[in-house]
């Protein structure tokens, strides 16, 4: 089965965009800010798609773009307007921000009520607590909503997540072994011993590292489930672009092994974006005190 995220993604979306008629209708049109530094390109597409996003469900949208010289001062200022601003119920500056920006200084400025993209530490230790009220980090949160829509139990099941990151290993590792998921998890790493061995032990295996084709066909178990949230951009001449994704699952070999599998582009991708719009929703809500 290949795991369509776009198509799940549209299914979120549809909700979202009922939902926000509702809460408009009641006076509350949910909101969200973006914010991106510098013109990295990868960036300027996901900005670009969100800002998007919010229109076609008929969010309130700010796309706050700044240049690459912006001071750590100058963007705390736009990240305290935002938090006054009540037509604001999310906001997200876009990771990675210029190196000169100290983007965890900038996180915990955010106002965790508003911080849909569940990086500052309230929501962390919220989603630790397992307390409904944080936001979920999107992308882990994709993957948790396409494994449920997708109708693929995770009760008991032996999950391995390859990557530690605050975005997206550690977080999908904590969602798997919630009570509502009940997996049984290994995270591995940059640093784990004979990774193949560990991912063969895997009915679900999610890789989220930035390695193009890492996993190979030996290292899944026959029947597993294939989580790829790697987006690599790898050069092909043939493109308009010059370029072409693929995640960190060599896809071909691997995909005739799994039960499931998400391809890329087309799999977490777009549920990433779809659970930033749910969490705008829910921050919208939240605010209203609904
Ligand atoms: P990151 O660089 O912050 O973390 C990568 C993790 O992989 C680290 O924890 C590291 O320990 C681990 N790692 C690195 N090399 C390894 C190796 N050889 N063996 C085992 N583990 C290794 O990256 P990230 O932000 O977590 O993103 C990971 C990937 O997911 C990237 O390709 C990124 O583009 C993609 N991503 C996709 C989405 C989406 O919406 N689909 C969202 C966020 C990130």
């Amino acid at each position: 089965m290949i795991l369509d995220g776009k198509s799940a993604a549209a299914d979120v979306l549809d909700e979202c965009r009922t939902a926000a008629a509702v809460l408009t209708a009641a006076g509350v049109t949910p909101g969200l800010a973006v914010v991106l530094v510098g013109e990295d390109p990868a960036s300027q597409v996901y900005v670009s798609s969100k800002v998007r996003t919010c229109g076609e469900l008929g969010f309130h949208s700010r796309k706050i773009v700044l240049p690459v010289a912006t001071t750590q001062a100058e963007l705390l200022a736009v990240v305290a307007e935002l938090n006054a601003d009540p037509a604001i119920h999310g906001i997200l500056v876009q990771s990675p921000p210029p190196p000169h920006i100290n983007e965890e200084e900038i996180i915990r400025a955010i106002d965790p009520r508003k911080d849909v993209d569940g990086f500052h530490p309230e929501n962390v230790a919220k989603l630790v607590l397992e307390d409904p009220s944080g936001f979920i980090p999107c992308t882990p949160a994709g993957c948790m909503k396409l494994l449920e829509i997708s109708g693929i139990p995770t009760q008991g099941a032996g999950a391995v997540v390859i990557g530690r990151s605050m975005i997206v290993g550690k977080p999908m590792a904590l969602l798997l072994v919630s009570k509502r998921a009940n997996a049984t998890v290994t995270i591995a790493h940059s640093r784990s011993r004979d990774l193949p061995a560990i991912c063969r032990g895997a009915d679900i295996l999610v890789a989220a590292v930035g390695r193009p084709n890492m996993v190979r066909a030996d290292w899944v178990k026959p029947g597993a489930v294939v989580i790829d949230v790697g987006i690599n951009r790898i050069a092909d001449p043939t493109r308009k672009s010059g370029y072409r994704l693929t995640g960190d699952v060599a896809f071909d070999e691997v995909a005739p092994l799994c039960s499931a599998i998400t391809p890329v582009p087309g799999g977490v991708g777009p549920m990433t974006i779809a659970m930033l719009m749910k969490n705008t929703l829910q921050a919208a809500r939240q605010t209203a005190g609904l």
